[in-house]
């Protein structure tokens, strides 16, 4: 049989594949997407190299059961040794089910740490009743897990962080904080002790909701403290939502603008040095001298 008529034998096969075929081509279709997507990220940003400890934090959400599987996959992959050790935080929430993680991570045979600090009484003393906690308990969570990364020895933080995530961050800052930052995919802690890396940068939201969805992790909701999402946050969301509905890969454009940023095109002093240009400088501003420049602004009548 020549390989046209192979071809034509084959056309009608491939073209009758059954629910079940299709279903299993596209939920292939998908890990190779994350796990690319996860393999790109460490790539671009020396994420994780040989010998070096990763902690992984997992929270019982989508997206670091995500993080974890996809980073124990290419572990059992890579050319490079490298360790993954998961971390959690019980932060003694009502009806928190601790037994979900041990026993999903034993079966995994993933070593596991499970650290518990009732970091929930501490936000519901300080935060008034009906106002958002997540940002205080986001970060005593953020302070006891890089706390234990140090002791330990873990030189890498794995978050689950994904590319909504960090776009959705940046409109924060735009809109509300009057700064142009986002939420870096490699990060050095103020005090310079931990690295933190988010290897799902490259990857949607949507692809990981469906690769949890298919893998059927035990999700643990993160709402089990009655708290609700920081209202502009939710905004900043559905916002996203929308474009991305009207103008599919809208969401990729702008992270890809993230990755590439022209400071000469902005307006920032500290990142590029107009002053200099064609010349100019510090004397000859002198001439402005008595026009107010520079001063703070008068404070206006009451
Ligand atoms: S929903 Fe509750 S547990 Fe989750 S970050 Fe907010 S305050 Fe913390």
């Amino acid at each position: 049989m020549s390989p046209m008529q192979e071809t034509l034998v084959d056309f009608p096969t491939r073209k009758s594949a059954s629910p079940a075929e299709k279903a299993r081509l596209e939920s292939n279709k998908l890990a190779k997407r994350l796990r690319r997507n996860v393999g790109q990220a460490i790539m671009d940003y020396g994420m994780i190299g040989e010998g070096d400890r990763v902690m992984v934090c997992l929270s019982g959400g989508k997206d670091s059961y995500t993080m974890l599987d996809i980073l124990l996959h290419l572990q059992a992959k890579a050319p490079v040794r490298f360790e993954l050790h998961a971390v959690n935080l019980d932060q003694k929430q009502p009806d928190f089910p601790e037994h979900i993680l041990p026993e999903y991570l034993k079966a995994k045979g993933v070593p596991y740490t499970i650290l518990e600090q009732d970091t929930y009484s501490v936000v519901k003393r300080n935060i008034p009743e009906g106002k958002t906690m997540c940002s205080l308990c986001s970060r005593l969570r953020r302070g006891a897990l890089y706390t234990f990364a140090k002791q330990e020895g873990y030189n890498r933080i794995a978050l689950g962080h994904h590319r909504d995530d960090i776009v959705s961050t940046f409109f924060l800052n735009l809109f509300f904080g009057g700064k142009l930052a986002g939420m870096p995919p490699k990060l050095l802690s103020d005090d310079g002790a931990n690295v933190v890396i988010r290897p799902l940068a490259y990857c949607r939201e949507d692809d990981i909701a469906a690769y949890a969805a298919e893998r059927a992790f035990p999700i643990i909701p993160c709402n089990l403290c009655g708290s609700q999402e920081q209202l502009q946050r939710k905004q900043v969301r559905r916002m996203m939502t929308e474009w991305e509905r009207e103008w599919p890969g809208r969401t990729e454009t702008i992270f890809r603008a993230m990755c590439n940023v022209a400071p000469s095109q902005l307006g920032d002093r500290a990142l590029f040095d107009f002053a200099s240009l064609g010349g100019g400088g510090a004397p000859a501003a002198s001439w402005l001298v008595g026009e107010g420049v520079g001063e703070a602004p008068a404070a206006s009548a009451a």
